[in-house]
């Protein structure tokens, strides 16, 4: 079974605020889509994040925005956010909020570069915390390709949805995945260690397989050992590569035709899709008028994208003691149990 670079999960139970928190593993790094309460984290988590993908802001989805800059003040951070339609205004009219006279006392610089994503275009603006958070230099643009941040090892991907606004349904796509073979470890007479993480990180970021890779152990605790090899030759003899995996997470968007369709297309053969599930179907005009999927949408729509594992979320409080029957209704729909 191949260990995922990767682990997903909902910040928060299922019938509080949304979120999801993606840690990587060979990096002290995260990401966050959707922003709601994020107070069941620690400050020790929060520091970890590098990008932020909001769906829209609604409330429940952006009002941990407040708790992420608490944490990230005074730090040497560039912070990444995302969001739809009119997410400068709501980022700015966050930062107006505030007093910031003393923040050019900070020894380190906090920069924001907020994005909103359009039909047609992406554009980019920089907040400086040592300018008290206004604006810094010009506007950048890019035409909107559906992929909001490529990197050698994953990717992240966007779909426009209907939720009365704009609202973001997002994947995040491995490139591809690195597991080690133990066997052929122990045939070249290397130890398990720290080195084995820096290892997959030069082989998921393609590092020139020419280059020198030196790898130090210890022995008895003391002994430094090291041996060296061309990054493609031990990559050759020791990994094994496989296919990345992909986490769809789709909330807050209208059960029509033409958006379940936008959504399937984004959630396609997802390893594991995040989805909210707000009415149960007997409410379905009720779900309809405020913009939501119902269960057995939810689950339609993870079979129909073939993914392979669903997570639901984003229950009505009106169904507190329902919980079991919003499940049954998603997974009778997807088809499995
Ligand atoms: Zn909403
Ligand atoms: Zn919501």
């Amino acid at each position: 079974m191949a260990r995922p670079s990767f682990t997903a999960r909902l910040v928060n139970p299922p019938f509080h605020d949304p979120g999801l928190l993606i840690s990587f593993q060979y990096q002290r790094r995260a990401m966050f889509f959707d922003l709601g309460d994020l107070h069941a984290l620690s400050p020790r988590d929060l520091l970890k994040i590098s990008h932020v993908f909001v769906t829209h802001t609604h409330m429940d989805h952006f009002v941990g925005f407040d708790t992420l800059l608490r944490v990230s003040l005074g730090r040497e951070k560039e912070l990444h956010l995302f969001g739809p339609a009119g997410f400068f205004e709501r980022v700015e009219g966050k930062l107006a909020g505030y007093t910031w006279n003393l923040v050019d006392e900070y020894p380190y610089n906090l920069q924001l570069r907020v994005t909103e994503v359009g039909e047609e275009r992406c554009r980019t603006r920089r907040y400086l915390c040592k300018d008290r958070f206004l604006r810094a230099g010009n506007e950048e643009e890019t035409p909107f390709t559906r992929i909001l941040v490529k990197e050698p090892a994953f990717r992240v991907e966007a779909a426009l949805l209907d939720h009365r606004i704009a609202c973001l349904g997002l994947s995040l796509i491995e490139e591809f995945s690195v597991n080690i073979d133990k066997e052929a470890l122990n045939a070249l007479g290397l130890p398990v260690g720290p080195w084995l993480t820096t290892f997959k990180k030069a082989v998921a970021e393609k590092k020139d397989p020419d280059q020198a890779f030196s790898v130090v152990w210890e022995e008895e605790g003391k002994i430094l050992r090291e041996r060296t090899f061309r990054l493609g030759e031990l990559t050759e003899k020791i990994a094994r590569i496989s296919p990345g995996r992909k986490v769809t997470y789709l909330t807050d968007l209208l059960g029509s035709p033409e958006n379940l369709e936008n959504a399937v297309d984004l959630a396609r053969d997802a390893d594991h899709l995040f989805v909210e599930a707000a009415f149960l179907d007997r409410d379905r005009e009720t779900a309809k008028t405020k913009c939501h999927l119902t269960a057995k949408e939810a689950g339609t729509l993870a079979r129909k994208a073939g993914v392979k594992q669903i997570t639901l979320f984003h229950f009505s409080p009106r169904y507190t003691e329902l919980e079991e029957e919003i499940t049954r209704e998603a997974m009778e729909a997807f088809g499995k149990r």
